[in-house]
Parts: structure tokens; sequence; C-alpha cells
């Protein structure tokens, strides 16, 4: 049986009393891409979410790397160096230059010694074709460029699993492809396990193994990929496909 690194079951989630995640069930094989689509407000952000802690849910189980998580904070503080996140919005501390803004995790949280975590930095921002932006702060940047610096400051801290949650929403369409395309290579050069939340359906096509169709806080279907794309098992999957051509 494959490795897996997380498993979700008979997760709810409330905002009060808005019972927005009904029964999620599904689990993520290690070097998986899954990709997580759905429409607006379905509920895929709340997800994403759970899963490394930013929000509490009222019932089910997350198991990741095999062991059940206490849901406490100093469990999913723990967790959280393991599991990489990067938004809609570029969170890199503007104050910061940009490997400061890389090196804050390695240092500060991992106690990694500056040095050998800035050379690392440095072979980080070369792939992501930024070496030459160390020094810079993040309003010189672009937002793709802010966006890839994201990336790196998650890679930094060597996670074992990514979170991207439509990290191209927000970016010109000029800039969308370079960070698709870093995205693509930890999926397929690395074989990083990850979910990914897009709108951009020729790169989920490309890069998921597996997609999970939510609707109204469902999982609909939970479909290999090739499949979801060419006849998914939903007319509600379908509908939501016909609609993003
Ligand atoms: P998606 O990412 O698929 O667009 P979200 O997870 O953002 O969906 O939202 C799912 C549902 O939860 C929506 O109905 C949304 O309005 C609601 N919601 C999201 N965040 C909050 C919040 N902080 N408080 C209350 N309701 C929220
Ligand atoms: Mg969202």
């Amino acid at each position: 049986m494959a490795d897996k690194i997380l498993q979700v079951e008979h997760l709810e989630k409330y905002y009060q009393k808005r019972h927005v995640l009904h029964d999620i069930n599904f689990s993520v094989d290690k070097g998986e891409v899954v990709t997580l689509l759905g429409p607006s407000g379905s509920g895929k952000s709340t997800l994403i979410r759970c899963l490394n802690g930013l929000e509490a849910y009222q019932q089910g189980t997350i198991m990741f790397e095999g062991e059940k998580v206490q849901p406490n904070e100093k469990t999913w503080q723990q967790i959280r160096q393991k599991i990489g996140m990067v938004f809609q919005s570029y969170d890199l501390f503007p104050n910061l230059t940009v490997m400061d803004n890389i090196l804050l995790g390695p240092t500060k949280v991992q106690k990694k010694d500056r040095n050998s975590a800035s050379q690392e930095a440095v072979k980080l921002l070369q792939r992501v074709g930024l070496e030459d932006y160390q020094d810079a702060y993040p309003r010189q940047l672009s937002g793709g460029q802010k966006q890839r610096i994201a990336i790196v400051r998650a890679l930094a801290l060597h996670p074992d699993f990514m979170l991207f949650d439509e990290v191209t929403a927000s970016l010109d369409p000029e800039m969308v492809r370079g960070v698709l395309n870093i995205i693509g290579d930890l999926a397929n050069k690395d074989h990083m396990t990850m979910i990914v939340v897009t709108h951009e359906m020729n790169f989920a096509q490309e890069i998921a193994d597996r997609v999970l169709f939510l609707e109204n806080g469902r999982i609909l279907e939970q479909t290999p990929s090739k499949t979801f794309f060419n006849k998914p098992q939903t007319d509600r999957a379908q509908q939501f496909l016909d609609s993003m051509d």
C-alpha cells in the first residue's frame, strides 16, 4: 500500500451556525498531486486551512504521516513546519528583504545556522530565477515575483507536503505561467506531495493525479485526473468544467 501523508475522516466544519464542510473523507499518498476544484464558495479554502490548523473543525479526524493530529496549537505548530502553504495574497513581510523573509522560518523556527540556510536559499532563488533579488524588499517586486518568493520561503522549510490556494488568482495574466511552471516542476521533477486549488483548468489537468470536486461543502467526486477531465462522474462537475472553458 502506498504511504499516506494525509488522511481526513468525517471532517465537519462550521462558521458559527453555518455548516460549511460536510463529512469530508479523502487521503493523499506520498508523491501524489491532488487538485481541489469547485465553484467559488464551495469550501476549498476552508478545507485547505483546516489541513494545517489555520481553521478549527468541529468533528472528524486528520491524520498526518500516520499520526492522528491532536487539534491544539502546539501540535499544529509542529505540523506546520512540515506543511508549506502559499495563498492567493502575497503574505511576505513588507519590512524584511527577500532573503530575510526566506530565512525567518529556517533560522527562527527551525534554529538552523544562518550561513547554511542562506546558501540553500540562494539555490532556491536561482531555481525560480530571482537570485538577483535577495536584498530587494517585497514592494520592489511584481506580483508574480512575490509569489515565487512565497513559494521559495515555504520550500526553505523542507516541507513534506505543500498546499497551494489559488496562488495565481491575483496575478496579471503574463505572470501566471512563471508561477505555474514552478509548481509544475515541484510536482513532476521533485514529486512533491501537494494539494492545489486553482482556476487554471489546463494547469490542473497537466499536474493532477486526482481531482477532488467540491460543491456546497461536500466532496461530490474524487476521480483520477484523466477521467475527470474527459468524463466526470457527476453532472455538476461537467457543468463546472463547461463553465470554465
Ligand atoms: P472557496 O475557497 O471554495 O471559495 P471558502 O472556503 O472561502 O470557499 O468559503 C466556504 C463558505 O464559507 C462560503 O459560504 C463562505 O462565505 C464561508 N466563509 C468563509 N470564510 C468564512 C469566515 N471566516 N466566516 C464565516 N463564513 C466564512
Ligand atoms: Mg478560496
